[in-house]
């Protein structure tokens, strides 16, 4: 007996009631079996989208996908898609179902779907209709394509990356065929929309095993972001590192907070690494103004996937300053906070927190300055320091009645605000107009 909430319990009451069946279905039914909190219900049924909005009349119905069968019916204010049993028929572009057929047969329904552990239906009268054994597949944490791998991943080969992210957020591996048709099939994703490759990267990489599947599926990742070629086996030969350089990255996405921003900054911040190589007398490797390279990469790849602003524009600052070192002393940190910004400066120091973690664990006693880093910042903000031109006693306006004008303005706000984080002035008018007269107008 699977615990449904009461709208679900109502929308089939009321499908049955009218002669029709009804069950939940798809990835809902996989994350109850699995003892997950379920955010959207997805119900099949055998009436026609028409049978459907009559049999919920006295709702409010929204007609989601009619083309497609589906409904979208308000019930207690939750949104319930219920959608009728169908089956796509032929794919010629990769992409969608040339024409999609209403049927009878729910088996017919669950047939279409992608993965076993997707393709399982219940109701409270009939309990489980699992024909293609996915309550088997999830107890053995396995992602196993309905039919023929290589078949369905022609028909849509968004199906490969949908897979990998189940692969990544659920912790299944992926069944031999399927995997193998992962593989063989990658191609296929010049054929998948960049909007729809986006959705799915930034919920894989937000899964807890984002590491395994990164490493596993290289050559999968490489076809959807060439930015990430080279970067597999690519041996560092530097003391820092023990891993190659998508080992390590793979290491510091893991370890960074499952917000897809954040990972995303991770994934890229060192591709730009194998461009920038070089080998010293020594024998040890660099990779110089790798940062730099690593940021144009990154630019290119979410604008190409159409990522939206905010997460672009986040990325690309992250990568670009993840390498500079940020000493754990008030006056730097002040400097650090008033140039990027709170939320920026923090995390920056996540993303080097990260960085370090996929470091040889020699390095990994960095992580107690990244502590004092956060500990002096914190203290700063909350004891409302001053760190940026805002806070500062005096002004532009301040600085005109003392008869500077145009430039100069910003040039010697910037002193005194230097002046004040390093010590030399106190953050009051009359000791800024001093020090602005004895210190900054003679230079
Ligand atoms: P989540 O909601 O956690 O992203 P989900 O499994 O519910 O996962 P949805 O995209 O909401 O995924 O799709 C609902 C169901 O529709 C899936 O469980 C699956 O049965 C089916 N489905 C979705 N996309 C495809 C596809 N590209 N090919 C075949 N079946 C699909
Ligand atoms: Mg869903």
């Amino acid at each position: 007996m699977l615990n449904l909430p009461a709208y679900a319990l109502e929308a089939i009451s009321t499908l049955e009631a009218a002669g029709f069946e009804a069950y939940v279905v798809g990835g809902c039914v996989r994350d109850m079996l699995m003892g997950k909190e379920i955010s959207d219900i997805d119900i099949t049924t055998n009436a026609l989208p028409e049978e459907t909005k009559k049999v919920f009349c006295l709702k409010k119905t929204i007609d989601t996908g009619i083309k497609h069968g589906t409904v979208t019916v308000l019930i207690d204010r939750m949104p319930v898609e219920i959608t009728t049993y169908r089956i796509d028929k032929g794919y010629s572009d990769g992409r969608h179902p040339d024409s999609v057929a209403f049927t009878r047969s729910l088996k017919e329904d669950l047939a279409r779907r992608d993965f076993t552990v997707n393709a399982i239906a219940y109701n409270p009268k009939t309990g489980i209709v699992d024909p293609f054994e996915g309550e088997y597949d999830i107890k053995n944490m396995i992602i196993r394509c309905v039919g023929q791998a290589e078949k369905r991943f022609g028909e849509d080969a968004l199906r490969i990356l949908r897979g990998l992210r189940f692969s990544s957020v659920l912790g299944f591996t992926l069944e031999a065929e399927t995997m193998s048709a992962t593989i063989n099939c990658r191609q296929l994703l010049k054929n998948v929309s960049a909007e729809r490759i986006y959705s799915e990267l930034s919920k894989m990489l937000c899964g807890k095993d984002i590491r395994r599947v990164l490493l596993t599926y290289a050559e999968v990742f490489e076809e959807i972001l060439p930015e990430l070629k080279g970067m597999n086996g690519f041996n560092q030969r530097n003391y820092h590192h023990c891993f190659d350089v998508l080992a390590h990255t793979a290491a510091v996405v893991s370890s960074i907070e499952p917000v897809p921003h954040l990972r995303f900054a991770a994934l890229f911040h060192d591709c730009g690494k194998p461009d920038c190589f070089s080998v010293d007398s020594d024998g040890v490797g660099h990779f110089y103004k790798h940062a730099r390279k690593s940021t144009d990469k990154a630019e290119a790849a979410l604008t190409r996937l159409k990522s939206d602003n905010f997460t672009k524009n986040r990325v690309v600052q992250l990568v670009k300053l993840h390498d500079t070192p940020i000493e754990p002393k008030e006056n730097v940190i002040k400097k650090k906070l008033g140039k990027y910004g709170e939320e920026l400066f923090f995390e920056l120091i996540k993303l080097q927190r990260a960085d370090n973690m996929g470091m040889s664990p020699d390095f990994r006693y960095r992580q107690e300055t990244y502590g004092q880093i956060e500990a002096i910042a914190r203290e700063i903000l909350s004891s409302k320091q001053c760190f940026s031109l805002k806070d500062l006693a005096v002004n532009g306006n301040d600085l005109k009645t003392l008869g500077i004008s145009g430039k100069d303005i910003g040039l010697a706000l910037k002193k005194l605000l230097s002046a004040v984080i390093d010590g030399k002035a106190e953050n009051t008018k009359e000791a800024l107009i001093l020090y602005y007269h004895t210190n900054v107008k003679s230079i």
